[in-house]
């Protein structure tokens, strides 16, 4: 054994990990089906105006708005009927003094009409006249060309993310694809002689892979591609070989074999192939974890125990992985509830603690760190502070929702 003679607070891994976490420089050309909640790499000029074309805004007709001057229901001013437009189609011909044109909504406004009154303030009057049964001003209800996004402005910007509106705005410009940042590759590399791929069946002394598909799966929901790799035996070799095809990516998440055993290695290979920033973080779970490179490439090694490692997938690979996928900061949904049972902490190290809300109580999910049912069972997590030894029961506690 080779056990920890120092471990640094969180805050201080915190620290380290923001300072070393760069956003990817690196940029594609997606097509507008692919682009949702990518990250703009492009200013985007508008090539021509939103709407296009001067509009109809109301199902009605299209007139000109001194024409209606005084209109009420008991005093309508009647006006001819010359044509109608629907969607699609231009009129071609002026509306004139004393006529109208029946309108869709979204028709181009007839030339010589200045205003649309909606359809629910006239009647007919036989098929070719209209009763107008109120004034309506200059402008109203039609919107004019280049009102949503006028030509030539920038209407989305680079590092905008691509929200479905924005999705929208890029298809009303008429663009069919747009430059986006690349989702940052990540390799992940479960390591341990006992580690086997779920399907596979178990021999003595095996366990499924847990964390090769809880990492997988948080990197795919915070902007990254997860690339995971066979698992890797507790030997140099294999651990050095796992390094070697892991830098290929933008960074590289271990798991297991980052704790103070003698077959714990990849420490070893952190420290012979690469640096090493920090190894051991005063929190609970995910005390063994470490970062450092290889070959300039970062690299997590996250505890094997399977709430330990995706506790700090959360903690400290999330806010890392999104700053490389230029996304903004992840912001949980924390809600506030009474602690059903008093909870022990040990001074000392931070801790997370995971809770299941029941009837709008916390009550403690947190089983151990190896167990995932920790995690699975439970809506979310309190943090306790070091200094903190315990919370009573019904302490108010934020919980931070997974
Ligand atoms: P280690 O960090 O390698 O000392 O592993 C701590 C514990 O986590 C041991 O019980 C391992 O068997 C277990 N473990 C390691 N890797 C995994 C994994 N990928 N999935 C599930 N459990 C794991
Ligand atoms: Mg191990």
């Amino acid at each position: 054994m080779r056990p920890f003679t120092d471990t640094i607070s969180l805050d201080e891994a915190r620290r380290l990990l923001t300072a070393a976490a760069r956003p990817l420089d690196r940029i594609e050309t997606l097509p507008l089906p692919a682009l949702g909640g990518r990250v703009l790499a492009e200013d985007v000029v508008a090539a021509g105006d939103v709407p296009p074309f001067t509009r109809a805004m109301m199902d009605g007709y299209a007139l000109r708005a001194e024409d209606t001057e005084g209109a009420t229901r008991e005093e309508p001013r009647t006006l001819a009927l010359v044509g109608q437009v629907f969607t699609g189609e231009v009129l071609h011909g002026e509306v004139g003094a004393g006529q109208c044109v029946e309108v869709a909504t979204g028709a181009p406004l007839p030339g010589g009409a200045t205003a649309v009154v909606m359809v629910e303030d006239t009647a007919l009057a036989g098929d070719r006249h209209v009763q107008v049964l109120a004034a309506v001003r200059t402008g109203q209800n039609v919107g004019p060309a280049g009102a949503d996004i006028a030509r030539g402005t920038v209407v989305l910007q680079r590092g905008d993310l691509l929200l479905p509106a924005r999705v929208g705005a890029l298809a009303a410009v008429g663009r069919a694809e747009a430059a986006v940042w690349a989702k940052p590759r990540v390799a992940i590399v479960s390591t341990g002689n006992e580690v086997v791929a779920p399907g596979q069946a178990l021999g003595p002394g095996q366990i499924h892979d847990v964390n090769r598909h809880t990492l997988s799966t948080i990197v795919e929901a915070h902007g990254g591609l997860a690339v995971p790799l066979d698992v890797a035996s507790d030997t140099l070799e294999a651990l050095a070989a796992a390094a070697d095809l892991a830098v290929a990516c933008d960074l590289v998440v271990f798991s297991g074999g980052s704790s103070v055993g003698n077959r714990d290695l990849v420490m070893d290979v952190l420290r012979a192939r690469g640096t090493v920033a920090f190894h051991g973080i005063a929190m609970r779970p995910g005390k063994p974890t470490a970062f450092g490179t290889i070959d300039g490439v970062p690299v997590f090694a996250m505890p094997g125990n399977p709430t330990s490692c995706l506790t700090n997938a959360y903690v400290l690979l999330v806010p890392f992985l999104r700053t490389l996928a230029h996304l903004p900061p992840h912001v949980p949904h924390v809600v506030t509830a009474p602690l059903a049972r008093r909870v022990v902490s040990g001074v000392g190290r931070h801790q997370f603690y995971t809770v299941r809300i029941v009837d709008g109580v916390a009550e403690p999910a947190f089983k151990a760190s190896g167990d995932i049912s920790s995690m699975a069972h439970a809506d979310g997590y309190i943090e306790i502070a070091s200094e903190v030894a315990a919370l009573d029961a019904w302490t108010a506690v934020d919980v931070v929702l997974f």
